[in-house]
């Protein structure tokens, strides 16, 4: 595999980290069954102290980023969000909160507010109390509804986000009706990506053909109904698309992500390719990280392309696709995302649409896999 060399710091070539995730903590009450986290996330406890965040946050600014994430798991579950939150907005970050809603009392959300928080993304996983439940084996329907208007009462933009796929894909109308009754600006209904649990229960979740086109064509007639009381964005997967997605706007490009324990990886899976060491923020400095380290430098441009995408005309458009997706489908994490129809591992996408367009592989002869720290622990280590 060829490893381009490390540029000089602040080669031309490559623009600074300007979107900065920090994932606070793998901890979260909820078990949705497509959760991003990895899979082996109870395998690494360890967190990132205050202090350590505090100072991730000024040498990502000082290396030129300008908008930061607050993820996990769940990020309320830390009690010092108030204190990184302040620190961002007083760095001159534009801040924004992505939770499930557990935690966000009307007194955290009015320290949050005090704090300089720009922007809070609430996900819901349906829109019946029935389905989110389930979907997430927890009962949070309610308090979800509640925190929406915590959310509302505080001046903040409504974000919603609802995580699409084959159990809730049919109910996309109500799903944009509650969004709409809950008075939100934005719904997210991005299709379920097949990585993390999700992958673990794609037989259940990837909807079929017919689904995926009746849900854009009710999003569309809601568009039409609803106008500018709210904007929806739909993503379709890209098991049903011909070419890959242009992955994180391209490796090392514009994403700098910290995990619970302080590892610094191009992306949220990044951590479980093989043959890849990644930099943990107590060892060096971000800039260091983004500019020299070898996890950042490794995919960046094209130079490690193999033979498929080498030679290809729309190299530029995707580079390649998703490091993550091809190794987890193919076992090779510089081939072509097999997603792109010119992979000789096209075949393994197209099977998995067929199951999904037969109905094989559903919940009868598989059950679901909920994610949980039990259910992580019997898995093995994949990331360093
Ligand atoms: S996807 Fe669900 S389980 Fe995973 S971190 Fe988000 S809320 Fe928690
Ligand atoms: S062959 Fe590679 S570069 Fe060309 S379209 Fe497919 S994934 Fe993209």
């Amino acid at each position: 595999m060829n490893t381009p060399a490390a540029p000089e710091q602040a080669s031309p070539q490559i623009g600074p980290p300007l979107w900065l995730l920090a994932e606070l903590t793998y901890r979260c009450p909820l078990h949705c069954v497509f959760c991003y986290n990895p899979v082996d996330f109870a395998h690494h406890p360890d967190e990132l102290s205050t202090d350590d965040w505090l100072r991730v946050l000024r040498e990502a600014r000082a290396a030129g980023s300008v908008q930061c994430g607050f993820s996990g798991g769940e990020p309320l579950l830390r009690d010092d969000l108030e204190i990184l939150v302040a620190e961002a907005h007083r760095l001159g970050f534009y801040t924004n909160l992505l939770t499930s809603g557990v935690g966000l009392t009307e007194s955290r959300a009015a320290a949050l507010k005090e704090a300089g928080l720009d922007h809070i993304q609430l996900s819901f996983q349906d829109s019946t109390r029935e389905l989110n439940d389930f979907l997430s084996h927890t009962r949070t329907f309610e308090l979800k509804q509640k925190v929406a208007a915590i959310i509302k009462a505080n001046g903040w933009p409504m974000v919603m986000n609802c995580v699409i796929h084959r159990l809730n894909i049919d109910y996309i109308d109500r799903i944009i009706d509650m969004a709409v009754e809950l008075d939100a600006e934005y719904l997210e209904l991005a299709n379920s990506q097949y990585y993390s649990w999700a992958l673990l229960n794609r037989d259940q979740l990837l909807p079929s053909r017919e689904q995926i086109e009746r849900a854009e064509r009710v999003t569309n007639a809601r568009r039409e109904q609803y106008g500018d009381r709210i904007r929806i964005f739909y993503v379709v997967p890209d098991y049903y698309e011909n070419r890959p997605k242009k992955c994180m706007n391209g490796w090392g490009n514009v994403f700098l992500t910290v995990t619970p324990d302080g590892t610094a990886v191009p992306c949220h899976t990044a951590a479980m390719l093989p043959g890849l060491s990644f930099p943990n923020v107590r060892d060096m400095d971000v800039k260091q990280i983004w500019y020299d380290s070898e996890g950042f430098n490794r995919y960046r441009g094209d130079g490690w392309m193999k033979d498929s995408c080498r030679s290809c005309p729309d190299k530029e458009k995707d580079l390649g696709g998703c490091r993550c997706q091809a190794f987890m489908l193919t076992g090779d994490p510089a081939a072509a995302d097999p997603v792109c129809d010119k992979s000789p591992h096209h075949h393994v996408v197209t099977k998995a649409v067929e199951r999904a367009q037969s109905g094989e592989g559903r919940m009868h002869e598989a059950p679901l896999v909920f994610r949980s720290p039990e259910e992580s622990r019997k898995r093995p280590v994949l990331s360093s």
